[in-house]
């Protein structure tokens, strides 16, 4: 059945990146990185609305370079917000009326796979919420402001997020209907009380936040996974 509303938010600066023009239109072995998440659901039966959202500053460069391309894959467009929550929550009042699902996922996170994509959505639709996240295997460390250690953290139990982010429609409006910023759709909707649950990842599914993630996402990219 078609009834996941895809959410793809696009409108950050990118100015860690270090290019000219924002860092979802660079290359990505072939591919702009954008179009690359857009293609992880492109092609899904469960997907019934692709939701890009873009900062007005990009609108033009968008449409001359790749307006064509997104016409074809059925890319609806939406102008973004000042902090990624607002983003989204400009995203929401656009939901397709059949959407039971929305499925948040970063421009900047090309390398998702498919198995994960389905595990997430499939937990999402058991349990109304779910997202993908990477278990911590490094030491942690926290430090004062001048670097000094105060004390190793426990890693047991702690993830890092990533996206996809999976929830109920009802749920994810009711959560960015209470106003408020967070750094993604997960803590946003823990705020109304509802349990989310994580989808076991890998450090595959990287976020392209610097010049230097493009190397190790072209050799996921290129690898038979
Ligand atoms: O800023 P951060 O790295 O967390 O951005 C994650 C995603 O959110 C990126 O794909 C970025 O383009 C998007 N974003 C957005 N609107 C903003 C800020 C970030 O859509 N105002």
């Amino acid at each position: 059945m078609r009834n996941v509303s895809v959410i793809i938010p696009a409108a950050g600066s990118g100015t860690r990146f270090g290019a000219a023009s924002n860092k979802i239109f660079q290359p990505l072995a072939g591919r702009a990185i954008f179009l690359r998440s857009i293609d992880l659901f492109a092609a899904r039966d469960d997907v019934c609305q692709i939701l890009l959202v873009i900062s007005s500053e990009d609108s033009a460069e968008l449409s001359g370079r790749f307006g064509e391309e997104l016409t074809a894959l059925g890319v609806e467009l939406v102008e973004g917000g000042d902090r990624r929550s607002d983003s989204v929550r400009k995203a929401l009042t656009h939901l397709d009326a059949g959407a039971e699902l929305v499925c948040v996922h970063d421009a900047v996170r090309p390398c998702a796979s498919p198995e994960r994509i389905d595990a997430v959505f499939q937990t999402a639709a058991e349990s109304g919420a779910a997202i993908l996240a990477c278990p911590l295997h490094g030491t942690i460390k926290k430090t004062d402001p001048s670097g000094k250690i105060l004390q190793t953290v426990d890693r047991e139990g702690l993830w890092e997020a990533q996206t996809p982010q999976v929830f109920d429609r009802d749920l994810l409006i009711e959560a960015y209907a209470l106003g408020g910023d967070a750094t993604d759709d997960a803590e946003m909707v823990q705020r109304t009380g509802r349990e989310v649950i994580v989808v076991a990842s890998d450090i595959n599914n990287i976020k392209i936040t610097a010049r230097a993630d493009l190397v190790p996402a072209e050799t996921i990219i290129r690898s038979d996974r």
